[in-house]
């Protein structure tokens, strides 16, 4: 599988090391990389899955994607494996979108890492951090219609450059 070539970036291990050193608490995604894991993060609520894993649709047992590169698509039970992502019409996975909530609720800061805010619900957690007390930080290319909502808003660089320069202040 072509997935594979791809790697975490420096960014995920700055978001891993930060999580270590409890600057930020957890990392809500709707990418389904796997990267924020695959780097070291511990804490992450995946919206839309992960390629990472893979699930039985009949008995639901998870398996590492591994599996896939056997070429091995069966689960014990004689069931048809697929990648646990969300698929389009299918609904969130509960667990992750329940810690999403309640991170985004107690939340003192949220930072919003290269994400034009469009998808929902993915997009409704800025707010609800928001409206509960939390300073907004908004990092993305191109300007979002919840920019207005921001305490900082932050355009046109590339997060993983932002990132680094954070990173770089923090060990001064
Ligand atoms: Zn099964």
């Amino acid at each position: 599988m072509g997935i594979k070539r791809y790697r975490p970036h420096q960014g995920h291990t700055i978001l891993a090391k930060w999580e270590q050193e409890e600057l930020i608490h957890s990392i809500i995604t709707q990418n389904v990389d796997g990267f924020h894991g695959e780097a070291g993060s511990v804490r992450v609520a995946e919206l839309h899955g992960t390629l990472q894993k893979l699930h039985c649709q009949s008995c639901s047992k998870e398996y590492s994607s591994e599996k896939y590169m056997h070429q091995d698509y069966q689960c014990e039970c004689g069931g048809i494996l697929r990648p646990s992502v969300v698929l389009f019409g299918e609904s969130l996975p509960t667990d992750a979108f329940q810690m999403a909530y309640d991170e985004a609720e107690k939340a003192e800061l949220i930072i919003v890492l290269g994400s034009s805010l469009t998808v929902t619900p993915a997009n409704q957690f800025p707010l609800i951090a928001k409206e509960n007390g939390a300073r907004l930080v908004i990092v993305n290319q191109e300007p979002t219609d919840f920019d207005l909502y921001a305490d900082l808003v932050i355009h046109k660089r590339k997060i993983g450059e932002v990132l680094m320069e954070i990173e770089a202040a923090i060990e001064e």
